[in-house]
């Protein structure tokens, strides 16, 4: 039995990520205990499927004893290095070989931080820092996706596209714009992916001129937008956007903190598209959650443009635990597990994962299933024909998210009345079966 003191230990101290303050003052914490495979205990001893990896995070799965066995060895070994002063570490510096080897052509320099966030963050300041070595500062606007999420710094939270992240934040910032969302559900020409394309072409075509040209920065966007609902486009779109940033000299910047190592089949979803950005964003299965870490991917050019620009002088950006020693090593494990089998597994599991869901789509209350790999989505509604979304009374995803809690299931409910999913990579075929049996039980109570 979870002892009282401990939900009033958290009530009165831990401020929680992401969450209504009071609210969650009045429900109380839910402890979790212990964590194998898809599977995590809470503090009564009960288990659940795990079908959202925590945040979209724990891609190896959990209890991965390597993992533990790397992480104890460096702890061990050299538990801290910093990269100032011309320092380094061998598994930041090996960890960055082994991921530019891997990323999407010339991408072939990695800066590390402690998340996504930072990660985007330092995207900011590099666009910056790279417009000024150019010779145009001038160039200081960026554009980003409505309903994209790219953090909760505050430079990223602007780019971000979510209501909350700006509501009293006093964001956006006026360099931050936003275009629409391909969103397939809810856009008026779903049924033509060329129509949504060209529209969402010639939307960033207007975006980028009413700006002016000469003073856009760069381009941000999400392979599949994530935290908007798992909002996936047609293909062909990303790489009409990056054929529009190209046009115009805009950088291109894709966010894979949760598309990123497997979650959609490949290592990072632009090898879906076979496109190449100018920087790349990464966290979460980088690390698949054993430790903090996320990284920046630099083109060669931009790269290049930055350190001549700087010259003698130092770039100053960085922070105490970029590249840290103990991140690194569990990074290059996570990657040899990745490898040696999970994105396989994960590319069968994912199959089954979208096959499974699909088969709910005649269930009354579901209105869309969409996704791609081991991230999905359903969209509740309660009139498939006019979209409308659940009433005010059973939509708070607090709700939906007990509801599926009491089932046996962790699952994302986002406030939209969406059901978001991405299970662990190493999930079983029992783990997916239970994740898409819970769901039913779960809509057949919300009925
Ligand atoms: N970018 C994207 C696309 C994300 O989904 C997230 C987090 O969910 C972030 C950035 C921020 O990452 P973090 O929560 O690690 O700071």
């Amino acid at each position: 039995m979870l002892s009282n003191s401990l939900v009033d230990l958290d009530r009165r101290h831990l401020v929680h990520p992401v969450s209504s303050y009071r609210g969650h003052e009045a429900r109380g914490v839910r402890v979790l205990r212990s964590a194998h495979g898809a599977r995590v205990v809470d503090a009564e001893g009960r288990e659940l499927i795990d079908g959202f990896a925590g945040l979209w995070c724990v891609n190896a799965g959990y209890g991965q004893d390597s993992i533990v066995e790397a992480a104890t060895e460096q702890l061990r070994k050299l538990p801290y290095a910093t990269g100032y002063f011309d320092l380094g570490s061998e598994p930041a510096i090996r960890l960055a070989a082994e991921l530019a080897e891997r990323a999407p052509g010339d991408l072939n320099r990695v800066y590390f931080t402690l998340g996504g966030s930072d990660a985007v963050d330092s995207t900011i300041r590099f666009v910056r820092y790279y417009w000024h070595a150019k010779g145009a500062p001038e160039r200081d606007q960026f554009i980003s996706v409505a309903q994209g999420y790219h953090g909760s710094t505050a430079g990223g939270a602007g780019l971000t596209a979510l209501p909350a992240f700006h509501e009293g934040f006093g964001l956006p910032y006026d360099w931050q714009h936003k275009i629409s969302s391909h969103d397939l559900y809810r856009n008026p020409n779903a049924h033509d992916p060329e129509a949504v394309i060209a529209a969402s072409v010639e939307e960033l075509e207007a975006k980028i001129a009413g700006i002016g040209a000469e003073r856009v920065a760069a381009f941000y966007v999400e392979p599949i937008q994530g935290s908007g609902g798992v909002l996936v486009p047609p293909a062909g779109w990303i790489k009409a956007m990056r054929d529009v940033c190209t046009k115009h000299g805009v950088l291109f910047v894709a966010d894979e903190v949760i598309t990123g190592f497997g979650r959609t089949g490949p290592l990072f979803a632009c090898d879906d598209e076979g496109i190449v950005p100018d920087m790349m964003t990464v966290a979460k299965g980088l690390t698949s959650g054993y430790a903090p870490m996320g990284a920046v991917f630099l083109s060669d050019g931009v790269y290049d443009v930055i350190a001549d620009g700087a010259g003698p002088k130092a770039v100053g950006h960085g922070f105490t635990y970029s590249a840290h020693p103990v991140s690194a090593a569990v990074g290059r494990e996570v990657l040899a597990l990745y490898e040696g089998g999970l994105l396989d597994n994960g590319r069968a599991m994912g199959a089954r994962l979208q096959a499974g869901l699909k088969d709910l789509a005649d269930h009354p209350l579901v209105g869309d299933v969409r996704g791609r790999g081991m991230l999905a989505a359903l969209e509740l509604v309660t009139d498939k024909a006019a979209k409308t979304p659940l009433p005010a009374e059973v939509q708070p995803a607090t709700r939906l998210f007990d509801r599926a809690w009491e089932a046996g299931l962790v699952l994302r409910a986002f406030p939209t009345g969406v059901f978001g999913y991405a299970p662990p990579l190493c999930s079983t075929a029992d783990d997916i079966d239970g994740i898409v049996e819970r769901t039913r039980t779960v809509l057949d109570l919300t009925l």
